[in-house]
C-alpha cells in the first residue's frame, strides 16, 4: 500500500476529532441535532487549524445515513464517499483560483438543481476572500436565497477581506490556533497508533513547530520519522528542525544575567563549531528573550521551552534577574544583528558581538564605563541597598555585582530646593537602578512643591506623555530613587500644564536645613569618599554634570544639550514595550 500522510490518514471523521476547536464542535453538533442548521457559515481562522476538515465532518453529518446526525457513522456509503472525496454532492471550490464572476454565475446555476445522490448539497468555498467584487456580488444573491437542499460554508484565513454583505449572511466561527499541548496530544494520539516511540519533549517540540497549524505538526512529524531509524527524541527532532536546543538559549540567559561575557564567547565557539546556523540560532534566542519579557511583564510566554517545573523556574528567574528593560533592549539587539546578518559576511563575528553586548552589563554596553570600577573599589562587603536584594531569584552562576549603596544627600529634612538641586541626581539614581526609560522621562519633571513627604513634579504641556508614563508606570521605581537619595520615604504627585521656572532660584523661600544649599557634597566631610558619590555629587564647576547623567556613555562636555532626539527614543522604546503587550492581548 503507498504511503499516506498523517495529515490525510489522521483527518478528523468526527466532530471531536478536530483538535482544538471545541467551542466550534459543540454548536455545529448542537446545531445538528437540533436540526436548526444555517444555510451558510463563515469558518475564519489560521490555516491549518481544520476549517476544512470540520466543513467535511458537516457534510457527513447531514448526509450520512442515520443523519441529520451530530455523530456521522464514517461507514455508510455517503460517509464513505466524503470521507475519500468522491462525494458528488459536497463541491470543494477553491476561490483562490476560481476567483471570478464566471465561475460563481455557474454555482449559481447548480445550486438549484437537486443533489445527485445525497440529501443535501454542501458547498465549501476555500480562501473565499480571493473572490472579486463582482463575484461576491452574485454569490450574494445566493446567500440571499439558498435552495433548502443547499448549504455554504465559507473559509477564509483574512475574514476582514470579506465583504460585510457576506458576513451578515453567515454564522461565523474564529479557528484558533491550536496550542502547543493540545497539538503534541493528538501527536502522541497518532505515534501511539503508529506504534512509533516517542519522547513527550519531542512531540512538545514538533507541536510548537507547527506554530498553531495541527497539519504543519502532522508533517513535521512525517519529516522526523522519516528521518530516524529508532524512537523519536527531542535531539532527532531539533536536527530535523535545525533549532537550537533550549539549554544553549537559556545557557546565553544565564550568562547575560551573570554578566558573563568570557564564557559567552566560549559559547559561541562551541556553537559555531559545531555547525550550527547563526541566523536560525539568533532567530531562536530572540524568540527566548521575548518570553523572558514577556514572564517579566507577568504574561504567559509563548512557550515554556525549558521543560518541566524546573525548567520553568529557571525561565522565571532568569526573567526576574534581567527585568523588562534589559530584556527588551536584548530583543532590539538581536534584531538589529539579524539585520545586519543579511548583508554579512562574517555570522560567526557578529554571532560573538551581539552576545558579548548581551552579556555585558546594561551600563557598560555602549561604551567602558566607571560603575565597573566602583564594584571593584567597594566589593561585596558593603551592605546592599534597599532595591538591592529580592532581584536575583535564582542563584546565577557567576554573581552580579550588588548595586552600591549610596550616601543619603540629606538625612534631615528634605526641602523643595534641596530636590530641585539634586534633580540630577535622581536621574543618576534611576539610571543607577537600571531604570533607563524613566531616566530621561524624569528629566522633564521639575519639583514645584513640597510638604509632608509629598513632592508635587510639574511637567509642561508638551510633555503628557511623559507625566502619564511616570504617573502609571514608575511612580515607584522615582519615589525608590528618592528614598535611597535623601534618605526618607517621599511621595511623588504629578501635575500636567504645572510649571515653574526652570531654575532653581537660591532666594526662593526655603524650609530646609542649610544641608542642601551647598551645591557641593556636603557630606564628604563626615562621610569616606565614596566612589559612586564622587562620579554622581554635584560639583559646583560642572553644574549639569548630573543632568547629562544619561549622556554619560558621550563624550561630549557636559553643557552640550541633551540630543532632541531621546525623547522620541524613549517614547519609541516604550512604544514597543505597549506593542509585545497588546501581542499577548491578541494571543
Ligand atoms: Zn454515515
Amino acid at each position: 500500500m503507498s504511503y499516506v500522510s498523517f495529515s490525510l490518514k489522521y483527518r478528523p471523521q468526527r466532530f471531536e476529532h478536530v483538535v482544538g476547536q471545541e467551542h466550534v464542535s459543540r454548536t455545529l453538533m448542537n446545531a445538528v441535532r437540533t436540526g436548526r442548521i444555517h444555510h451558510a457559515y463563515l469558518f475564519s481562522g489560521p490555516r491549518g487549524t481544520g476549517k476544512t476538515s470540520t466543513a467535511r465532518v458537516l457534510a457527513k453529518a447531514l448526509n450520512c445515513v442515520n443523519g441529520p446526525t451530530p455523530e456521522p457513522c464514517g461507514v455508510c456509503e455517503f460517509c464513505q464517499a466524503v470521507q475519500n472525496g468522491r462525494a458528488m454532492d459536497v463541491i470543494e471550490i477553491d476561490a483562490a483560483s476560481n476567483r471570478g464572476i464566471d465561475e460563481i454565475r455557474e454555482l449559481r446555476e447548480k445550486v438549484k438543481y437537486s443533489p445527485a445522490e445525497a440529501r443535501c448539497k454542501v458547498y465549501i468555498l476555500d480562501e473565499v476572500h480571493m473572490l472579486t467584487t463582482e463575484a461576491f456580488n452574485a454569490l450574494l444573491k445566493t446567500l440571499e436565497e439558498p435552495p433548502a437542499h443547499s448549504f455554504f460554508v465559507l473559509a477564509t484565513t483574512e475574514s476582514h477581506r470579506v465583504p460585510a454583505t457576506i458576513l451578515s449572511r453567515c454564522q461565523r466561527f474564529d479557528f484558533r490556533p491550536i496550542p502547543v499541548a493540545k497539538a503534541a496530544e493528538a501527536l502522541a494520539m497518532i505515534a501511539r497508533e503508529e506504534g512509533i516511540e516517542a519522547e513527550p519533549a519531542a512531540l512538545e517540540a514538533i507541536a510548537r513547530a507547527g506554530e498553531g497549524a495541527m497539519r504543519d505538526a502532522e508533517s513535521i512529524f512525517d519529516q522526523v520519522v522519516a528521518y530516524t531509524e529508532g524512537a523519536v527524541t527531542l535531539e532527532v527532532v531539533n536536527t530535523v528542525l535545525g533549532v537550537t536546543e533550549a539549554e544553549t538559549l537559556a545557557e546565553v540567559a544565564d550568562l547575560m544575567v551573570g554578566e558573563n561575557v568570557p564564557d559567552g564567547f566560549a559559547l559561541v565557539d562551541r556553537v559555531v563549531s559545531a555547525g550550527k546556523d547563526v541566523a536560525q540560532l539568533m532567530a531562536d534566542l530572540t524568540l527566548y528573550l521575548r518570553d523572558l519579557l514577556r514572564i517579566s511583564l507577568n504574561s504567559e510566554p509563548s512557550a515554556w521551552r525549558l521543560s518541566g517545573d524546573e525548567g520553568r523556574e529557571r525561565m522565571v528567574a532568569q526573567a526576574r534577574a534581567l527585568g523588562p528593560d534589559r530584556l527588551l533592549e536584548a530583543v532590539r539587539v538581536l534584531a538589529t544583528a539579524q539585520n545586519e546578518l543579511r548583508s554579512s559576511n562574517q555570522p560567526a563575528l557578529l554571532l560573538e558581538l551581539t552576545v558579548t553586548r548581551l552579556c555585558q552589563a546594561p551600563e557598560a554596553a555602549p561604551a567602558p564605563r566607571r560603575p565597573a570600577q566602583v564594584s571593584q573599589a567597594r566589593p561585596q562587603a558593603a551592605t546592599p541597598g534597599p532595591a538591592g536584594q529580592p532581584l536575583h531569584a535564582a542563584p546565577p552562576r557567576h554573581q552580579p555585582r550588588p548595586m552600591p549603596p549610596i550616601q543619603p544627600i540629606s538625612q534631615g529634612e528634605v526641602s523643595l530646593q534641596a530636590l530641585q538641586e539634586h534633580w540630577g541626581d535622581v536621574q543618576g539614581e534611576l539610571k543607577r537602578m537600571g531604570k533607563m526609560p524613566v531616566t530621561a522621562i524624569i528629566k522633564e519633571a521639575i519639583p514645584i512643591s513640597y510638604a509632608d513627604g509629598v513632592v508635587v513634579l510639574g511637567f509642561s504641556d508638551r510633555h503628557a506623555f511623559h507625566c502619564n508614563q511616570v504617573r502609571d508606570k514608575y511612580k515607584a521605581d522615582v519615589e525608590m530613587a528618592l528614598q535611597r537619595l535623601f534618605g526618607q520615604a517621599i511621595t511623588i504627585d504629578c501635575r500636567l500644564g504645572e510649571v515653574l521656572p526652570q531654575a532653581p532660584a537660591p532666594d526662593q523661600p526655603v524650609q530646609a536645613p542649610p544641608v542642601a544649599t551647598e551645591p557641593a557634597p556636603v557630606e564628604t566631610a563626615e562621610a569616606p569618599p565614596d566612589v559612586y558619590e564622587q562620579e554622581y555629587a554635584p560639583d559646583p564647576t560642572e553644574p549639569q554634570v548630573n543632568q547629562a547623567a544619561e549622556q554619560i556613555c558621550s563624550p561630549e562636555p557636559a553643557e552640550a544639550p541633551p540630543p532632541p532626539t531621546l525623547d522620541q527614543a524613549v517614547a519609541n522604546t516604550l512604544m514597543l514595550f505597549e506593542g509585545s503587550q497588546e501581542i499577548d492581548g491578541d494571543e
